[in-house]
């Protein structure tokens, strides 16, 4: 028991509550099952411990450990049992959405061989999930972009697929953007949204997932 008295508050990384149906990994660290799953469902590509960043077979059985739940309800009844019901309803909440991958980051490529300062070559984009029945212009109708000032200080207007630019630069900044909804979604219109481009890496991106409610999808494809 001295192990879970050192933890007192296990917490998850992910949720950063109390850790729930806990499952450990190869690098030992613990998450809740349901985190996890959801890791795993957002982006496959891109499975790894979100504390030591060492990659987690795709092929890896989300189980609970039952060892350490067992040590969480002698030692923690209460909020163990309050923590279970909540991840019950967050399950049975997403039957009811048909959830919509969105993801946004950059591309770099550096031309080292280039006389002056603006070596890095990079693309923002904002993209669909190729598996989805959704084509990103489904979900989107335009995105706005705003850069650093030092590219002039205008905001740019993407109007259609693909949403991307292409600039070259010197260093890497803070861009502001704003996917305008298209309109069948009834999302809010617009979601704006801060993102630090990345030159360590061929290509970085994150992921925004917008629900919608499956009765509403029914009763849109039906009327089309
Ligand atoms: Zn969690
Ligand atoms: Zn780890």
């Amino acid at each position: 028991m001295e192990s879970l008295e050192k933890e007192a508050d296990f917490s998850c990384a992910i949720c950063l509550l109390m850790v729930c149906e806990p499952v450990q990994l190869k690098c030992y660290h613990v998450f809740c099952k349901f985190c996890l799953e959801k890791l795993r469902e957002n982006d496959p590509n891109d499975f790894l411990c979100p504390l030591c960043r060492n990659p987690i077979n795709l092929q890896f059985k989300i189980l609970t450990s039952k060892t350490l739940e067992n040590e969480f309800l002698t030692n923690t009844k209460e909020i163990y049992q309050k923590r279970l019901k909540e991840v019950e309803n967050l399950r049975s909440e997403d039957n009811f959405f048909e959830k919509i991958k969105v993801f946004y980051g950059n591309t770099h490529e550096k031309e080292e061989n280039l006389n002056n300062h603006n070596k890095h070559k990079w693309t923002f984009f904002v993209r669909g999930d190729t598996k989805s029945k959704f084509k990103i212009r489904d979900v989107i109708k335009k995105v706005e972009i705003e850069l650093d000032p030092s590219f002039g200080g205008v905001s740019i207007n993407l109007k259609g697929e693909p949403f991307e630019i292409t600039r070259k630069g010197f260093a890497e900044f803070t861009l502001i953007f704003k996917i305008f909804w298209q309109k069948w979604l009834k999302l809010e219109p617009m979601t704006l949204f801060e993102y630090h481009l990345n030159f360590q890496k061929e290509i970085s991106k994150r992921i925004h997932i917008i629900k919608i409610n499956k009765e509403l999808l029914k009763s849109i494809l039906n009327k089309n």
